[in-house]
């Protein structure tokens, strides 16, 4: 294995890989930090083309994961574990199972979650061999897709975003281009047109397209084209690393929010948009919906309580708004910084933590 560039590491509090012959599971598992709490994070499965290209997306993403929560003002910490392999072909019962086990390890300093390639029914599975997992089907105390309350809480970014740049309280008229029709694109897309914006979509599957034209009568353009709408508003909700050197100068847009991770290629290209006076809502700050949501899973799950939870995502998103125009800068960095401020050199917080309890 080649060795990693230094840069990958970001201080990250312990990485581990897990293996088991029997079932085929290979896994890594990294906690960037937990300082505010156990670190909380997605189990990715990926058919990663080296173990490399693992270990670099689980470093990552479990540093992301750390911003995310702190952010949220949640009590947690972040992490993330990825399981090599394609899940159509070897995920099984018995290797969700194995990894529980070594989730179930790691004492309650990580906690699972479902994310690309995992599913609620999955996590049910590692329920069985450990109690430090969330994301569970609605049964029981879990809370089921966390998409939809992902989605609301997108769409009142939308909306913080609106107000701050449009000047206006209302989405009706306002237009909005939506990349991605999947579990969260598609209830964006229904919040928008509840709110009479006028909205744009494009996915890769012609089947999300064509079910949202027919139940939203929304206007479709190409894939290739979504992107470079003149619009108000751009909703990336499909893939990351979409505003790069190639996209940045086509954007025709005033505002850029959505659910899509890792939105900006690289954080320069959030300078890049200040530039152009695009309004950037940082994607980890308002696609945080699923993650508060999953955080207060359990007997006592309350949904009207989440919901007012997410809807603080309006006063977050303005803060880094008004940070980044005090300090001048760009509001991804402006977003990092804040949540520096509230994860490195705090006092742990885990003895208030209900999930560690
Ligand atoms: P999904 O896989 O259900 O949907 C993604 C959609 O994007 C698919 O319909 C796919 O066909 C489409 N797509 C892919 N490439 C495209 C392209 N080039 N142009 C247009 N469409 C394209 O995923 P999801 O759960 O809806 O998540 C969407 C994004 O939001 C992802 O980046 C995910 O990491 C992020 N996110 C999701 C959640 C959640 O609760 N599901 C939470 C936080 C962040």
């Amino acid at each position: 294995m080649a060795l990693l560039s230094n840069t990958s590491f970001d201080n990250h509090e312990l990485v581990s890989f897990c293996a088991d012959a029997e079932t085929g599971l290979r896994a890594i598992i990294a906690i960037h930090n937990t300082n505010r709490g156990p670190a909380l994070g997605g189990c990715r499965f990926w058919n990663y083309a080296s173990e490399e290209d693992a270990i670099r997306d689980a470093l990552r993403l479990s540093r992301g994961m750390t911003y995310k929560a702190a952010l949220a003002n949640l009590q947690l910490g972040g992490g993330k574990a990825v399981i090599i392999g394609d899940s159509s072909k070897i995920k099984t019962p018995e290797l969700m199972r194995a990894f529980g086990r070594f989730v179930e390890k790691m004492g309650g300093i990580y906690i699972t979650a479902e994310d690309v390639g995992t599913s609620p029914a999955d996590m049910e599975n590692i329920r069985l061999e450990t109690r430090h997992v969330v994301g569970l089907e609605n049964s029981d105390g879990g809370s089921g897709d966390p998409s939809i309350i992902t989605a609301y809480g997108v769409y009142v970014g939308i909306k913080a975003a609106v107000a701050r740049k449009l000047k206006t309280d209302s989405l009706r008229g306002v237009k909005v281009a939506v990349q991605g029709l999947g579990h969260v694109g598609s209830y964006v897309v229904e919040r928008l047109v509840k709110d009479e914006a006028v909205v744009t979509v494009a996915d890769i599957n012609s089947e999300n397209v064509k079910n949202a034209v027919d139940k939203y009568k929304v206007t479709s353009v190409a894939a290739e084209e979504i992107l470079y709408q003149e619009c108000d508003v751009l909703s990336p909700c499909a893939l990351g690393g979409i505003i790069n050197d190639t996209s940045i100068d086509k954007l025709k847009c005033k505002i850029i929010a959505g659910a899509a991770n890792n939105q900006l290629s690289e954080a320069r290209h959030g300078d890049e948009l200040k530039k152009r006076a695009i309004l950037y809502a940082p994607d980890y700050v308002i696609n945080a919906g699923g993650l508060i949501n999953v955080t207060f899973e359990g007997p006592n799950y309350n949904k009207d309580k989440v919901i007012k939870l997410v809807d603080g995502i309006y006063d977050t998103l303005n803060e880094i708004l008004s940070y980044a125009e005090d300090k001048n800068i760009s509001t991804n960095r402006a977003s990092d910084l804040i949540a520096e401020s509230r994860f490195q050199d705090i006092e742990n917080k885990w003895g208030s933590n209900k999930l560690s309890a």
